[in-house]
């Protein structure tokens, strides 16, 4: 079957994985005690304080929660209410143009390509929904966000797992074999072809100094940038 769709990741594929590490985590973990500071008050952000507080045994002040907060973000940590803290921290960011996300120089240009050549687009990102909005509303490249049908996050399961790539398949609607899957990580890729998806793996030198090549590449088709993809 022809492709009609793509499918994309964001950190390693589209943009690149130091943009996130050393300029998104970092610019909130900077930003956040002025943000709550400033906006602690808002029902909506009070909420997620709150929350913290609660689950480290109802602390009651926010400097504490605060610390809390950057300890996760240290650790990495997945949390609801880091993720959507953070979300807010950022969309002040990207509106008062701090900054703009980093996009590699081809990813714009071939997804334009291929939304003129009539192909549906979308993002699967374990950055939330809001937060690949945000990051593709901002872009080096321009505000990207009109280009796509569907962003999807964690909501539908891990990256790692085949059944989220189901989810999305019969969320977009195609057979597996109409959508193609592009990501920098084999493991990612591994479980959308076991969800019947078609594969690029994404690696760039940039991300990957080492290429992954020969059994590295788990015999999913390869490209060092955008470009390469033939469909
Ligand atoms: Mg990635």
């Amino acid at each position: 079957m022809p492709i009609r769709a793509i499918l994309t990741d964001i950190e390693g594929t589209t943009s690149s994985i130091s943009f996130v590490k050393d300029v998104l985590f970092p610019y909130a973990r900077r930003a956040l005690p002025g943000f709550v500071a400033a906006r602690g008050r808002e029902p909506n952000v009070r909420k997620w304080l709150d929350a913290v507080a609660m689950e480290h045994g109802g602390v009651c002040q926010d400097s504490v929660v605060v610390e809390v907060l950057q300890g996760w973000i240290d650790e990495d940590r997945k949390h609801t209410a880091l993720k959507a803290l953070q979300g807010m921290i950022w969309a002040d960011g990207y509106n008062s143009a701090d900054f703009t996300s980093h996009m590699y120089p081809d990813a714009a240009p071939a997804l334009r390509q291929w939304k003129d050549a009539g192909l549906r687009l979308y993002v699967y990102s374990s950055g939330s929904v809001p937060a690949q909005r945000l990051l593709f509303g901002h872009s080096d490249a321009g505000d990207l966000t009109e280009l796509f049908s569907g962003f999807f996050d964690t909501e539908v399961g891990g990256k790692r797992e085949a059944a989220s790539y189901e989810r999305i398949r019969e969320s977009i609607g195609l057979a597996g074999d109409e959508i193609l899957f592009l990501s920098d990580v084999v493991e990612e890729l591994d479980a959308a072809r076991e969800a019947g998806l078609e594969t690029v793996l994404i690696d760039r030198r940039e991300d990957y100094p080492q290429p992954r090549e020969g059994d590295a590449t788990h015999d999913h088709p390869r490209a060092t940038s955008f470009d390469q993809i033939e469909l």
